[in-house]
């Protein structure tokens, strides 16, 4: 929620002059102040864990590639059956593209999510013998998968520490501020620089997390909020 200005004229200073308003100070990223954030959520959720449903790690590329724009619940609902009929590539092959279309309609842009699905699957067999491969470079090559997806898989099927910046970890980050960043990839640079190492591994899941649940865009829970010392936003209220 934006910050309600004050409509109060501006306080004259000594002399008649209302004091000079310079540029506010930008809000700087405190590493002392990340490092207790940290080890905050750490201490609530040692181990964090995301919400998409998947039971290999195909179809956590699946789940990644459908949840594009899209709530993990509603994912969650259409993969059940999805993941059931098929849990590889080359069942998902088999399946083919009108059933998967049909197991994911009530999806955001299910047409061309399904499309992707089963243009992924061929690749994975063509090109991979069938496995999904360990590198961001791999990863990106396949339809529907960017970065964000490459690092969700990266992370949470190989353990890599890696940093996906969706729309909550963007927010939280530029409102601590954490890693302020006009992009996603400049807010993941900053987040890689200020996160300690021994943090890295959960740092997404508990990001998105603290987004979802109580950081949240339009309301932001801060009465609840366990950083609340630590943050430094403008739309904090407390
Ligand atoms: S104090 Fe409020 S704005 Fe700051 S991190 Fe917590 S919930 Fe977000």
């Amino acid at each position: 929620m934006p910050v309600k200005k004050s409509n109060a004229p501006a306080q004259k200073a000594a002399g008649g002059h209302a004091p000079r308003r310079g540029r506010p100070r930008a809000r700087k990223p405190d590493p002392a102040a990340a490092r207790e954030i940290f080890a905050r959520f750490a201490q609530a959720s040692p181990e964090p864990r995301g919400e998409l449903e998947y039971v290999n790690t195909f179809t956590l590329l699946v789940a990644v590639v459908l949840s594009a724009q899209a709530t993990d619940t509603g994912v969650n609902k259409a993969t059940r059956a999805l993941f059931a009929a098929a849990d590889s590539p080359q069942k998902m092959l088999a399946l083919g593209e009108d059933r998967v279309r049909e197991y994911v309609k009530t999806i955001g842009l299910f047409r061309n999510k399904a499309k992707n699905v089963i243009l992924l699957s061929k690749r994975l067999i063509d090109e991979y013998g069938g496995e999904v491969p360990r590198s961001r470079e791999a990863l990106e090559t396949l339809p529907g998968v960017g970065r964000k997806t490459a690092n969700v898989v990266l992370n949470i099927a190989f353990g890599e520490e890696t940093i996906a910046v969706d729309t909550h970890l963007f927010r939280v980050s530029n409102r601590i501020p954490l890693a302020p960043g006009k992009n996603p990839l400049e807010v993941e640079r900053g987040l890689l620089k200020i996160i300690p190492k021994e943090f890295m591994r959960h740092a997404h899941h508990w990001l998105i997390l603290h987004g979802r649940y109580v950081c949240k865009a339009r309301k932001p829970e801060c009465e609840r909020c366990g950083i609340a010392d630590l943050c430094s936003s403008k739309e904090k209220r407390v």
